[in-house]
């Protein structure tokens, strides 16, 4: 008898990925399906039930070597009822009954979590965490998510808003509007988003030539990466950037780690391909803002599982809810 298989799913406004996992965290296999939201999001739950029963025949495999499935949805979670409080992208109503829902769709047991908190949790269980019980996940893509896991659970907080590293404002005065209805929040600048936006003002207030300001007017945009690059290769206006995207980096993840002196502290998402160029800085930063002994001992490292931090962490989800059965 085969080991037992757990499922993870990383559900996106665009792309959901799917895997079976086995209960040691390794991917068994893993496969993507295009997220429709048409019609309110009714077909969601559908599809990935029959995309999961389509996968098991193809492998020759049946339901019942199936623990769960572990799902990590983009939006506030009540963890407890598998309840999403709001997720505009795909569609739902407010509070949408996603855990019931899964479950009825799937015949199989459910468990739901934001999908930065399932990020974190696959970072912690397969990842750069490397087993520590104690732990903060920062992701920076086109917004910034935050996890934090404390005694080797996810801080929820009483509204299942807890861990939202995004919305710390780092600007309190004049800062950029953010999509949350705030103004300086973190993600305003140390997303993909937020460090674009920077290099566009800082070319259009300074006038300067160079490399950065050439990639804008070839391609009429910029990305996070042009502007790493540009500053890897001295151009003055990009490390100026960087260096001010570092500071708040730095800054706010030595507040958190004075807060909660966790073992590690992971830098992923799209953002995080810059690798030490954007590990270094923030470093230097970060050492100068965090208290002596947490300073000693809370370590920033880089994520290790990419795109596969979801499906890992959502399946890690349905394999502690299955061992409380
Ligand atoms: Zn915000």
């Amino acid at each position: 008898m085969p080991d037992k298989w757990l499922v993870g799913v990383d559900l996106g406004g665009t792309t959901t990925k799917l895997a079976f996992i086995n209960t040691y965290g390794e991917i068994i296999e893993k496969w993507e399906i295009p997220t429709d939201n048409s019609e309110l999001g009714k077909y969601i739950t559908v599809n990935i039930a029959k995309s999961i029963d389509q996968k098991l025949e193809e492998l020759g495999q049946i339901k019942q070597n199936l623990l769960g499935v572990g799902m990590g949805a983009p939006g506030p979670v009540h963890y407890e009822t598998g309840v999403i409080l709001n997720a505009v992208n795909l569609g739902w109503e407010d509070n949408f009954p996603l855990k019931d829902l899964l479950e009825a769709e799937t015949s199989l047991p459910a468990a739901i979590d934001n999908d930065a908190n399932c990020a974190a949790l696959g970072e912690m269980w397969k990842g750069a965490g490397n087993g520590a019980k104690d732990l903060v996940c920062i992701t920076l893509g086109t917004g910034v998510g935050g996890g934090v896991i404390a005694g080797g659970n996810i801080v929820q907080g009483v509204n299942g808003a807890g861990g939202e590293i995004g919305h710390i404002t780092a600007i309190p005065k004049g800062g950029a509007p953010c999509n949350c209805g705030k103004t300086g929040c973190l993600e305003t600048i140390a997303s993909a988003t937020g460090i674009v936006r920077l290099a566009k003002e800082e070319l259009a207030k300074t006038n300067a030539s160079g490399e950065l300001k050439d990639r804008l007017d070839q391609n009429g945009s910029l990305t996070a990466k042009d502007v790493y690059d540009c500053a890897r290769n001295g151009d003055m206006v990009a490390a100026k950037v960087v260096d001010e995207v570092s500071f708040h980096l730095g800054l706010t993840l030595a507040n958190i780690a004075n807060t909660l002196n966790p073992a590690k502290i992971v830098l992923g998402g799209g953002v995080s391909k810059a690798g030490d160029r954007l590990l270094e800085p923030v470093k230097r930063y970060f050492d100068q803002f965090a208290f002596r002994p947490v300073r000693k001992s809370t370590e920033l490292a880089l994520a290790t599982l990419g795109n596969d931090a979801g499906v890992i962490g959502a399946a890690w989800l349905v394999k502690k809810h299955s061992e409380h059965l």
